[in-house]
């Protein structure tokens, strides 16, 4: 991780979770993995933060909350998915309410699967999110910006591509 240069700060979201991946998500922060020990801090506040932690999965009722929170980190950020309902809508996918993973509001950059996701595998994936917040820092810095597609569009995109292969 020499390639940090800031603290990255943390959000934690819990969409509509079990609450098992939160205990994970808290486990990470508390003193037996400690990855406040690297510099990653649990913030409130979108403002603040450079890495979007969502866990549970998305339905009507807080695809707004996630995509405001999402709109309202500054650039560049990351956004984490964490745990099988976050990343496709898990064993809740097949509910009338659920719309589905993270995916479905919002581009995400990394996915922990697992029911529940471990800290080890929840660490790891932040660690992969902070290479990637590297490279969108370097593209902001260059002028280069990079530009992910809203997800609805890039839905709309890949049916499209289907129909032309069809
Ligand atoms: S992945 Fe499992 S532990 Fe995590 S929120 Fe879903 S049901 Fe709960």
């Amino acid at each position: 991780m020499s390639y940090i240069t800031k603290s990255p700060w943390v959000i934690h979201y819990d969409g509509s979770s079990c609450n098992g991946c939160d205990i994970e998500v808290l486990a990470c922060l508390m003193p037996m993995y400690d990855v406040e020990r690297f510099g990653i801090i649990n913030t409130g506040n979108p403002k603040h933060a450079d890495v979007f932690l969502v866990t549970g999965s998305v339905n009507e009722q807080n695809k707004n909350v996630v995509k405001q929170i999402y709109e309202q980190m500054p650039e560049p950020k990351v956004v984490v998915a964490i745990g099988i309902c976050a990343c496709n809508g898990g064993i809740f996918r097949e509910c009338y309410n659920i719309l589905g993973g993270v995916d479905t509001v919002i581009p995400v950059d990394a996915y922990v699967p697992g029911c529940a996701a471990r800290p080890e595998a929840i660490i790891d994936a932040v660690v992969t999110g902070l290479g990637i917040l590297e490279q969108k820092r370097q593209a902001l810095a260059s002028g280069e910006l990079l530009k992910e597609p809203e997800p609805e569009a890039a839905v709309a995109a890949a049916e499209e591509e289907g129909k032309e292969e069809a």
